[in-house]
């Protein structure tokens, strides 16, 4: 390393200085679509002096202009992507012991659910090429045990539900739809979110519209709405005869101050999907044909959301592979991405494999067969190959022409630089 750094300090003296281009995050107003219409709406929910939703107008208001966008019947809020999940689960009532499905490649928030269910995860590979679930990979897991089916659009680009719901059917499986990162994406003209029985949706701050946290379920099936809005209300049957506390569950329900916000938001989501888009349309374009980089797959039948823009990096042709590429972009130009996303597969975290749960007791995984609980590498190919390749730009509706043609150039730089 060090014989290297006057060869490359001449060489960067001898090129021009690049300027460092600062990209809009998403974690601060610079990437965020937040301004007089959230700051309208929270005023007045203050002023009103209910900031509880089982008073207040701002969440059920929410509810029912998602469910009018989606075109689904039933849209409850919650606090939290992760709370939308939990529900979800709640409603398909597993009994201990039971498997649930899920994907190798997600947010933690979309699992530990799971086991707060009594349930256990029941992880399947992924296809490299999209880090996405398919009909195959959870096809090979499917056993009596099997409760439910989560599938996870990851990066905003929809699984192929076209095969995996024709699959659930067969078997009379439920289908979660976690889409978190893929507001108003669709597969074959169907939002995610409205295809399987239940969709979970998340408003934490990095997602497409924000309330800095905060969710919503979906669904179509009247069982499963009421379930879920029970679950989200300390199962009390407001409105009935005689309410009571009917099951286990716990108060999830999303504040009249995260639902003036969410409210403000929402009519902004189409035009953030539709900038982002455009943008990572323009972005493809640039790297097209760039040697060791593949711009992000989506199958033709898909209308991709962007939530991050990924790229496919080969080791065999860029130095170092996705780690190399990042750390370029990061060192020349200021670009932050993340090689690797979640870093190691799911199943690899210590609360799955050391069964960290309940007191010493390891419940539920005591309830487990061994098939469900075998995380071996061989069995997750595509997992592995995919987190290695992947390189996680972050994307944003407020880039502009020359944010894209910055990022695009130090790509193609970079690329230069290791090839
Ligand atoms: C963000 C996210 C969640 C969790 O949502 P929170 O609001 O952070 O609890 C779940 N699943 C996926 C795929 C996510 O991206």
């Amino acid at each position: 390393m060090v014989n290297t750094l006057p060869a490359q300090q001449s060489q960067s003296q001898q090129s021009q200085p690049e300027k460092i281009l600062r990209l809009p995050s998403d974690q601060d107003s610079s990437g965020r679509t937040l301004g007089a219409e959230e700051i309208a709406f929270l005023t007045a929910a203050i002023q009103s002096g209910t900031l509880t939703s089982t008073k207040g107008t701002y969440v059920k208001a929410l509810e029912k202009q998602f469910a009018e966008l989606l075109g689904v019947k039933y849209v409850y809020a919650c606090n939290s992507g992760s709370a939308a999940v939990h529900t979800a689960i709640a409603a398909v009532d597993p009994e201990p012991g039971d498997e649930i499905i899920t994907t190798s490649i997600t947010d933690m928030g979309a699992l530990t659910p799971i086991l707060y269910q009594g349930a256990i995860p029941r992880f399947v590979d992924v296809d490299p090429a999209t880090w996405n679930v398919t009909a195959e990979t959870i096809a090979a897991c499917i056993t009596p045990r099997t409760k439910a089916i989560i599938v996870t659009h990851l990066f905003g680009n929809p699984c192929d539900m076209t095969e995996i719901m024709a699959l659930a059917n067969q078997h009379g499986i439920p289908v979660i739809e976690d889409s978190a990162q893929a507001f108003l994406a669709q597969h074959d003209g169907q939002y995610t979110g409205t295809m399987g029985s239940i969709g979970c949706f998340s408003f934490q701050q990095g997602k497409h519209i924000t309330t800095g946290e905060g969710g919503l379920v979906t669904t179509n099936d009247e069982a499963l709405a009421r379930r879920m809005f029970l679950y989200i209300n300390k199962a009390f049957g407001y409105g009935d005869p005689k309410p009571d506390h009917y099951f286990i569950a716990l108060n999830y329900r999303m504040s009249e101050l995260q639902g003036a916000v969410a409210a403000a938001q929402l009519p902004k989501l189409a035009g953030i999907v539709e900038r982002r888009r455009a943008t990572a349309n323009q972005m493809t374009a640039k790297l097209q044909g760039l040697a060791g980089v593949t711009p992000p797959y989506h199958d033709p039948r898909n209308q991709p959301v962007y939530w991050k823009y990924c790229l496919r990096v080969d080791g065999q042709v860029i130095a170092d592979g996705a780690v190399g590429l990042a750390k370029k972009l990061k060192e020349e130009r200021g670009i932050f991405s993340a090689p690797r996303y979640i870093q190691k597969p799911a199943f690899q975290c210590e609360v799955f494999e050391q069964q960290r749960t309940f007191g010493n007791s390891r419940w539920p995984f005591t309830l487990a067969t061994p098939e469900a609980v075998d995380y071996s590498p061989a069995l997750f190919p595509g997992t592995f190959t995919g987190l290695e390749q992947v390189l996680v730009l972050p994307w944003n509706e407020a880039y502009t022409a020359e944010h894209i043609d910055y990022i695009a150039d130090a790509v193609h730089q970079a690329v230069t630089q290791l090839s």
